[in-house]
């Protein structure tokens, strides 16, 4: 709770770049708390096909119609990061199995360092369920339509980078 008595919570992840799936969990998340940052990591030592400026812009255009959602960005460790806005909600997305051992062991990590802090765990659509950032990357780069997995303004962005149209 914030000093407004709001309960704020946290999207972290790399949104490299955003797609359908994160839009789903950040609907459903800024549905219950009253407000959502959905935080893109920044990591130097992790390769990016986008920057950290470009996904937060299409971030940022993909989650407009959300009002109760801003988009930020942060480096280092995310307990520090939630320290520093207020917030004592990390959210999380699930799509099968695989990303719950994945996810299980970074919360747990995470209630090592900050015990305050909480991850709350939202189940995808199923027609989202094998979406992924990496996955729309690679089959956008070979010519696969990526269409209705990702918003309208990062396949553009899409189309941009890797100089195709599909
Ligand atoms: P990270 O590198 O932190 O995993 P991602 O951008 O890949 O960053 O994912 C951020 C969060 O969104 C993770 O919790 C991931 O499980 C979740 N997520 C990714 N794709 C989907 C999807 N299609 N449906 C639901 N959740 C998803």
């Amino acid at each position: 709770m914030n000093q407004d008595n709001k309960i704020s919570a946290v999207y972290p992840g790399s949104f490299d770049p955003v797609t359908n799936g994160h839009v789903y969990i950040a609907e459903r998340a800024a549905s219950i708390f009253d407000e959502l940052t959905v935080s893109i990591l920044y990591n130097e030592h992790k390769s990016a096909t986008f920057s950290v400026q470009e996904r937060i812009e299409m971030a940022r255009e993909a989650l407009k119609h959300l009002k109760n959602v801003k988009i930020d960005c942060f480096e280092g460790l995310l307990v520090d990061y939630m320290k520093h806005v207020g917030s004592r909600v990390i959210i999380r997305g699930l799509r099968a199995m695989s990303d719950f051992e994945y996810e299980f062991q970074i919360a747990l990590m995470n209630r090592q360092l900050a015990p305050e802090l909480e991850t709350f765990f939202i189940v995808t659509d199923p027609k989202y369920s094998y979406v992924s950032s990496s996955g729309v990357r690679e089959v956008f780069h070979f010519g696969g339509t990526v269409q209705g997995l990702v918003p309208d303004c990062v396949f553009k962005k899409l189309s941009e980078r890797f100089n195709i149209k599909n």
